[in-house]
């Protein structure tokens, strides 16, 4: 037999619906409004949750949270998992045990320092990644790794700003010691990205470029940072040849393996998330702080 169906909700009269509705319309106004102030930071989110208003109970907490500034979807979303409580609950069901919690990870997670955005530059020797960093390096939102090697200074090359010109033992023990987030060997000589300096300024909001090649690169790749992976492309091959040719520093055998080896890191570029063509640096280097700021957006 079937199931007695539930009452149907008491009809109401005209008068009364039109009250509803401008009850309705009344409470919308004044949640809108107290989002405003929240978001202005004229009314804390706390006093808000613990006044209770009619008007509230039914909103959700997420949709509240939201508007405390320096907060957004994102965060609104990682401070609800992390303080256990449904994305859906609304202001009239939070317990005070979750109010609780949501304080704590609240003052946990509100204006934490944006980190800032890390970039994997990477290409063929001799397309001129160096210059595109110098370039970067001049703006006071980004700031060039400088790595470790074990290749002897080329002429106007300078300590630490260059390169950190270490021994092979010391480069050795950077590696026992866990320095490096990634380092590789290149052309005879060995690489590194010391770590430390890296996160210490990603974590003070400063965008990160690394200018290493490819292997170094899907090192990166494989510890799962979040990182914009840029491979970097000559206008031609001709092109890169001649460049490559005209370093008067690299011996004959040097130039023709570094040549074997940019055809190598050529084939690599389909691994990259973006290729730019390094026709005029300005414009490479423009490119490049575009794609840190595009991501760092909530
Ligand atoms: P060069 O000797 O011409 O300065 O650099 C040779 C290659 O090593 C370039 O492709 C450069 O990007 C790469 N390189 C420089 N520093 C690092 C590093 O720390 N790690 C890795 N994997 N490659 C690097």
């Amino acid at each position: 037999m079937e199931e007695p169906r539930t009452q149907n909700p008491p009809k109401l009269s005209r008068a009364q619906r039109l009250a509803n509705g401008q009850l309705a319309v009344a409470a919308r106004q004044e949640r809108s409004l107290i989002k405003k102030k929240v978001s202005a930071g004229e009314l804390s989110f706390f006093d808000v949750l613990s006044e209770k208003r009619p008007a509230l109970i039914r909103m959700r907490v997420a949709e509240l949270l939201e508007a405390v500034p320096g907060v957004g979807k994102r965060r609104t979303f990682l401070i609800m998992s992390k303080a256990g409580i449904s994305p859906t609950r609304r202001i009239g069901g939070l317990g005070p045990h979750q109010l609780k919690a949501l304080k704590k990870e609240l003052i946990l997670n509100k204006n934490p320092r944006k980190s800032g955005k890390l970039i994997v530059m990477s290409g063929p020797g001799g397309v001129g990644k160096s210059t595109i960093s110098k370039e970067l390096n001049l703006r006071s939102d980004f700031w060039v790794s400088v790595s470790a090697t074990t290749r002897e200074p080329r002429e106007g090359e300078i300590e630490g700003e260059d390169y950190f010109y270490v021994s092979d033992t010391q480069f050795d023990k950077f590696i026992r010691d866990g320095e490096f987030l990634e380092w590789a060997e290149f052309a005879g000589n060995r690489y590194g990205t010391l770590r430390s300096p890296v996160n210490e300024k990603l974590e003070s909001g400063i965008n990160v470029l690394l200018e290493i090649e490819i292997a170094g690169s899907r090192q990166i790749k494989k510890l799962g940072m979040d990182a914009i992976f840029v491979f970097i492309k000559p206008p031609s091959w001709e092109e890169l040849e001649a460049r490559l040719s005209s370093r008067g520093t690299d011996s004959p055998e040097r130039r023709a393996a570094r040549l074997a080896l940019a055809r190598e890191e050529m084939a690599a570029a389909t691994e990259f998330d973006h290729i730019l063509v390094n026709t005029e640096v300005k414009e490479v280097a423009l490119a490049l702080v575009s794609l840190a700021t595009s991501r760092s957006e909530d």
